[in-house]
This record gives structure tokens, C-alpha cells and sequence, in this order.
């Protein structure tokens, strides 16, 4: 089987390491892929390669902001045309379903078309300044930060690298970009693009391996000028610690238990169908699912008998039947999703409907799981306070809208929320209240490259996505003329 190598300094290359991982299909459990395995060694030549690029070479970071965005469009093109590959490619990898790994793609490709716009358009501002040294004109730009390290986790595997990518490069930053070790196949797809669409040697660099071996390198090197991370907040804290020793900007996008509180007079119908969008799409493995449903208890029992009739139908398969749901990304993850099942059953939640490992038909060596409900859940169960990154939903009660406030921010989360009442003024009293950075009225989990996207509390800081996610990606610098040739006055004598 060919071996899937890191791209450094414009140039494919194994890892110093000399060994390999197995990329497996979650869905049978069987070996796609072989992909060297990185250590600390190949992560510190991608550095020197973007360092150099950045430092040296600077051509990325010169070149004029629209060539940058035509080079973007360009990939965008190339995405387009491997759309077909590329989706199957997640879908083997990730175990999602393909027409939601063809969504993937899709805005994939409308992210890099949207950095490719914005890039183009005006950046800084024009300052009135006091006159205390003479007359003065102060104006701001927007520079790229440098050295960038950029790490995503394996729930969108090609969406996360290009909500991430995609920002860095239009800012003229070079790059080293390190996806999870589970899904890594989409990611060298994406290099093969930025290879024959020619950008400049080290401006974009691909490690492949497991975290604490090649990741942890990039959050500490003193040459790194930004690290941004995707994923659980245990790691974005390791992260954020290794990050200090040189003060590197930090960006982490970390993970949720988000409300999804759903009032008496919400269209009911309605309601079930964005919860189970909430919390069942991808598997569940959804930074912002809304894995805490938090519901007016007048309508409860109606309610979770209409989400439970509908979690039951979902029909489960391998991803490339193109199913409701696919597999659970691992074996591991599978094992920590059943784990959090258990304990919830011991603590004493109510089981309303899965609840087990699915293992019908072509499903018998993959990794699925049952979309499960979990009824009379209290805050102190674990299924209500922990993240569990599957298909699994807690279902809580409230009567007044002070309380359900009270219970959506009871977390050290603050990801996402949901809202769903035909009260307008409620919906917006509510989102206000709500501490958390996406928040949804009357739906749940849209999505859109044009607007920010991040998190409030332990999930994290900086933005991904929109205007937001490319000054992310940027410094700013003042620039301040003198008017007047000479010195004109000195401020303490003025007057
Ligand atoms: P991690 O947060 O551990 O992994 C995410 C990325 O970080 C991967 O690329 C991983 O590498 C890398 N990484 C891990 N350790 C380090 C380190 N010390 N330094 C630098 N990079 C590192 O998530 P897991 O894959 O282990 O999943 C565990 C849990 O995290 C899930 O069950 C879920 O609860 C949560 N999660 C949340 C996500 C979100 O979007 N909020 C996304 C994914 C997971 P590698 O995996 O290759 O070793």
C-alpha cells in the first residue's frame, strides 16, 4: 500500500521517523491507508521551511493581495473539480454519511472562494489624531502574523483545515498544518492542490501524526508566531500552556455541551426536526451539538415521543450508502461514547430509545451507535455536564424562562444554544442571556462562512469563519506621518 507522506518545503517526504499508521474505515474496520507518522523532528523542519519561506523568501506574504486571491480561487477550482474524490475520502475516513461529506466539500470550496474575496477588500482605517507634535496623519494596516501552526480534529475533516487554511493564506501567513491522525487523507489531497496550483515553496506545509508526537512541537516552538486548535478543551489546554513560552497568539475552538431550550409555544414539529439536526447530524460529532435539550415541561412527554419516533427511524449504515447516520470516527471514540451511555444509565437517567452499539447487517465490524435519548436527566449527571461526541442527547426540563436561562448557562461550556419559541421578543431576551458564541433562533446549527464562529468560557477564544476569522490572522500596525518636515513643537512645552 503507498505510503501518504508529509509535504515540506514544497516537497513530499516520510517522516525521519521511518514509521507508518494505518488509517482504518470506521465503517468495517478495515485498513484504507498507510500515512507516515510524524515526530517532533519533521514538525520542526516544517517550521524552518514556513520560517524561511515567511522570513526569506517572503514571496507569499508580498505578493500583491489579489494575485494571493486568485491563487485562493484557484484551489477553491481544484476542490470543485476533485469534489466527487474528496467527499468519498471523508466519508471512508470519517464514517459520515456522503452526501453530508459532499456538503463538507461544497463549503469547502465557498470558504476558500469567500477568503479569496475578502482579502480583496478594504482593511485599516484613517485616523484623526491630536496635533500635540505637529501636525499628523495615522493611518492602520493589516499584516500577516507570520509562522502559523494550524491543528484540526477528525469530525469535518476537510472543512476544519479550511476554515482554518483558508484565512491563514489569504493573509499572507505561511503555514504548517498538522489534521487529526484518525482522518488525515482529505488533508494530503488538499496539499496535492496547493502543489499544482503552485504556491510558493514552504508557504504551506503538511505534517502528518499524532498530537503529543508532531503537535505538541508546534504549540511550543519559540518559531512559531500563532498556533490555532480545533477540538476537545483538555488538549486546547495543553496547548495553551506549551504556547506561552514565546507568548504566540493562541486560537482555540474547544468543545461544548450546548442548550438547545425549547418553549410550550415553539412549533413542535418543527422543534424535533432541528433537535435531531442538533444533536444526531455527523454522528453527533458536533463541537456545537445541542446535546442538552432543555424543554417547557408542559409539553415534555409530547416532545420526547415524537424525537424518539423520529431517532428510531433513522436508518444507520456505512457512509457510502448514504444513510441518516454513518459510524463513530474510531474504535476509541466508539468506546468512550458507549462509555458515557453506561454511566448515564448508572446515574440514573431514563433510556428512551438506543442506548447500544449498532451491529446489523454491514454494520456488524464497523462502529456505530444507536441514536439514544436519555429523559429525566439531572444537573448532576455526567451526561448533562460532560461532552460526549456522539449521537447522545439529555433531555432536561424547566418551567419558567428565568429557570431555563439558568440551566443553558450551568456549564463551563459556552459554545453554542439553541432557542426555539414563536415569541419573537422571548427568542432575543433569551439569546442575550445565553452565554455562548453561535447562537440559533428557531433552528439549530446552520452554518456560514460569512459569520463568526467560536466560543464563550472553556470553549475557547478567537474566531473561525467570517470577518472575524481572518483578523484572527492578522496583526495590525499603526503608521503615523508627520505632516510637517522637522519638529514642530514638543508636547510637554506646548502652550
Ligand atoms: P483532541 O483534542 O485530542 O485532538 C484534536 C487534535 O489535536 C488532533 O489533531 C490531535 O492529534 C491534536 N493533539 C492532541 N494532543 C495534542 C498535543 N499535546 N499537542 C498538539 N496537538 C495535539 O481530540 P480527540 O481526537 O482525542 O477527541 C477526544 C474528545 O475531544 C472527543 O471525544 C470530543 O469530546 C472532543 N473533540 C472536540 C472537538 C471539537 O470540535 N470541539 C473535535 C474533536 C474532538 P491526534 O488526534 O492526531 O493525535
Amino acid at each position: 500500500m503507498e505510503v501518504r507522506n508529509n509535504y515540506i518545503n514544497g516537497r513530499w517526504q516520510a517522516s525521519v521517523s521511518g514509521a507508518t499508521r494505518e488509517v482504518i474505515n470506521p465503517s468495517n474496520g478495515e485498513v484504507i491507508a498507510l500515512v507516515t507518522d510524524s515526530v517532533a523532528e519533521d514538525s520542526k523542519q516544517a517550521i524552518a521551511a514556513a520560517r524561511h519561506a515567511f522570513d526569506h523568501d517572503g514571496s507569499w506574504r508580498r505578493m500583491a493581495g489579489p494575485k494571493r486571491a486568485d491563487m485562493l480561487l484557484r484551489i477553491a477550482d481544484a476542490i470543485a473539480a476533485r469534489a466527487d474524490e474528496l467527499a468519498v475520502m471523508d466519508t471512508l475516513d470519517n464514517g459520515k454519511p456522503l452526501r453530508e461529506a459532499r456538503c463538507d466539500v461544497d463549503d469547502a470550496v465557498a470558504c476558500f472562494r469567500y477568503y479569496a474575496g475578502l482579502i480583496t477588500k478594504p482593511q485599516g482605517g484613517v485616523y484623526e489624531v491630536s496635533d500635540g507634535f505637529g501636525p499628523m496623519h495615522a493611518y492602520s494596516m493589516h499584516e500577516p502574523v507570520g509562522v502559523c501552526a494550524l491543528i484540526t480534529p477528525w469530525n469535518y475533516p476537510l472543512l476544519m483545515a479550511t476554515w482554518k487554511l483558508a484565512p491563514a493564506l489569504a493573509a499572507g501567513n505561511c503555514v504548517v498544518f498538522k489534521p487529526s491522525e484518525v482522518t488525515p487523507l482529505s488533508a494530503v489531497a488538499l496539499f496535492e492542490i496547493f502543489d499544482a496550483v503552485g504556491l510558493p515553496a514552504g508557504t504551506a506545509n503538511l505534517v502528518l501524526g499524532s498530537g503529543p508526537a508532531a503537535g505538541q512541537e508546534l504549540a511550543a516552538s519559540h518559531d512559531v508566531d500563532m498556533i490555532t486548535f480545533t477540538g476537545s478543551t483538555r488538549t486546547g489546554q495543553t496547548i495553551a500552556a506549551a504556547a506561552v513560552g514565546n507568548l504566540k497568539k493562541v486560537g482555540l475552538e474547544l468543545g461544548g455541551k450546548s442548550p438547545n431550550i425549547i418553549f410550550a409555544d415553539a412549533d413542535l414539529e418543527g422543534a424535533v426536526e432541528w433537535a435531531m439536526i442538533g444533536v444526531f447530524f455527523n454522528q453527533g460529532e458536533v463541537c456545537s451539538a445541542g446535546s442538552r435539550i432543555l424543554i417547557e415541561a408542559s409539553i415534555k412527554d409530547r416532545f420526547v415521543a415524537r424525537l424518539a419516533e423520529r431517532a428510531n427511524a433513522m436508518t444507520i449504515a456505512p457512509g457510502m450508502k448514504d444513510a441518516d447516520m454513518g459510524a463513530i470516527v474510531s474504535a476509541a471514540q466508539l468506546e468512550k461514547v458507549l462509555g458515557h451511555i453506561e454511566r448515564a444509565k448508572q446515574q440514573g437517567a431514563t433510556l428512551v430509545c438506543g442506548g447500544e452499539r449498532y451491529v446489523e447487517g454491514d454494520c456488524a465490524n464497523g462502529y456505530f451507535v444507536r441514536p439514544t435519548i436519555f429523559d429525566n436527566c439531572t444537573r448532576d449527571m455526567d451526561i448533562v455536564r460532560e461532552e460526549v461526541f456522539g449521537p447522545v442527547v439529555a433531555i432536561q426540563t424547566f418551567t419558567t424562562e428565568a429557570e431555563a436561562i439558568a440551566m443553558a448557562n450551568d456549564t463551563p461550556y459556552g459554545l453554542a444554544g439553541g432557542v426555539f419559541t414563536s415569541d419573537g421578543a422571548r427568542a432575543l431576551r433569551v439569546v442575550k442571556e445565553v452565554r455562548a458564541g453561535v447562537t440559533w433562533i428557531n433552528c439549530y446549527n446552520p452554518t456560514f462562512n460569512e459569520a463568526p464562529w467560536g466560543g464563550y468560557k472553556m470553549s475557547g477564544y478567537g474566531r473561525d469563519l467570517g470577518v472575524n476569522g481572518l483578523l484572527e490572522y492578522q496583526q495590525v500596525k499603526q503608521v503615523s506621518i508627520n505632516l510637517q518636515p522637522g519638529l514642530v513643537g514638543w508636547y510637554p512645552q506646548r502652550g
